[in-house]
């Protein structure tokens, strides 16, 4: 048989779903590898979806979403992040890893250069790889905050360079950009005639200080900002995502998602329009439950001498592991067997935190701190 696709079967494994894997076949083992809420979608959110079905929302959908829809994330962006948009600029896909997919569809080309951050999601270079762009690393610096360098963005730019991606709050590493930085990420991107992918899909995830968009200062049409129902409202599975382009970017994402998915989920693309036309204390509620979790799981980590990173946002932490001496993708395998505690491999986003491990607040609390708590036994034992 001829061989299968080249470049589709070299594509790199997730550290994170592994670790998923591995960790399902162990019963009473503590999951703090996935960034996932630990709570059922509210009670009016899934009512919405319900009363969708019996109402007979059940076909195809238009490629771009419901209107509807489309038209309450307009007036949901503009209240928010005081963006002026219309519905022709925003495309509602299957979660924020189908607008992530469609919009680099949309602007890259195989052989063109993507830069995506170093530490970032594992997910970024796979979608760059697997439709044949080139992925290229920039580094964030850890004595930076987790910013990233212009300097050093500088040195990567080569003239096949298409776009950077962003992600603000940043997973893993839980950095939130200020305005500044974005400013002259944007003036680089207009500098060098490159597209901005920006990820926020953990918005309304903020602790210190407050979430900027870029699109708020986009002005000519270059950034492309991703948001998603799964982070904010515990949608994980509804699978809702929206990117927010220029009309001309939008379209040809419409004419890619075809093949993709057609369109997202109609129940759930009427839930999501619950969702943000609805009450938002569950966000709230959510984000100060988060940050509750950070402080407790911080301040164990610091009563063990042990070095963590407080996030300013999204859900996650890094824990340091380098005095252990060993990568992280073995440590976190010996902690699963010795502590039974599944946490994700630094080795998985990047360089930087290849002797790092990835817990996620947004696990159950007392879970949350009894897992906590394993690793520093865990750390103490071992170094
Ligand atoms: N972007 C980042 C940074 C993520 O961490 C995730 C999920 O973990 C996503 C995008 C994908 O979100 P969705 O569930 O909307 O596809």
């Amino acid at each position: 048989m001829k061989e299968l696709s080249k470049t589709r079967s070299k594509l790199p494994n997730s550290g994170i779903r592994q670790l998923m894997e591995l960790s399902a076949s162990i019963p009473d083992a503590i999951h703090l590898e996935v960034g996932e809420p630990n709570v059922n979608t509210p009670q009016h959110i899934r009512e919405a979806a319900t009363l969708a079905m019996n109402e007979g929302f059940t076909g195809y959908t238009s490629v771009p979403g419901y209107k509807s829809l489309r038209d309450a994330l307009c007036e949901h962006l503009g209240y928010r992040y005081g963006l002026k948009i219309t519905s022709e600029q925003v495309m509602v896909t299957s979660g924020a890893v189908t607008a992530l997919t469609a919009s680099l569809l949309a602007i890259a080309d195989a052989d063109d250069e993507i830069l995506i951050p170093d530490p970032g999601w594992p997910v970024y270079e796979m979608m760059v790889l697997a439709q044949g762009s080139v992925a290229k690393r920039y580094p964030l610096q850890l004595e930076n905050g987790f910013a990233p360098d212009l300097e050093q963005l500088e040195q990567l730019v080569t003239p096949k360079t298409k776009a950077i991606l962003i992600n603000t709050p940043g997973n893993p590493t839980g950095a939130v950009l200020g305005q500044e930085q974005i400013l002259e990420l944007l003036a680089f991107a207009v500098k060098h005639d490159l597209y901005v992918i920006s990820d926020e899909v953990y918005d309304g995830i903020v602790f210190e200080g407050t979430h900027i968009s870029p699109k708020t200062f986009d002005t000519d049409g270059r950034v492309i900002s991703i948001f998603g129902a799964s982070k904010n409202y515990a949608m994980t599975g509804w699978r809702i995502g929206y990117a927010v382009a220029s009309p001309e970017i939008t379209t040809i994402m419409g004419k890619v998602m075809l093949p993709l998915v057609s369109c997202a989920t109609s129940i759930s693309q009427k839930a999501a329009e619950a969702a943000i036309r609805g009450p938002q204390d569950f966000v709230e509620e959510m984000r100060q439950s988060y940050k509750q979790r950070r402080d407790k799981a911080y301040d164990l980590f610091t009563q063990a001498e042990v070095k963590a990173f407080k996030p300013d946002g999204a859900f996650y932490m890094l824990v340091d592991m380098a005095e252990l001496g060993r990568p992280a993708d073995e440590l976190v395998l010996q902690l699963l067997k010795e502590e039974k505690v599944a946490v994700a491999p630094g080795t998985t986003f990047g360089e930087l935190t290849n002797k790092m491990v990835r817990i996620s607040l947004a696990s159950e609390e007392s879970q949350l701190l009894e897992g906590v708590k394993r690793i520093c036994s865990f750390i103490a034992r071992h170094k």
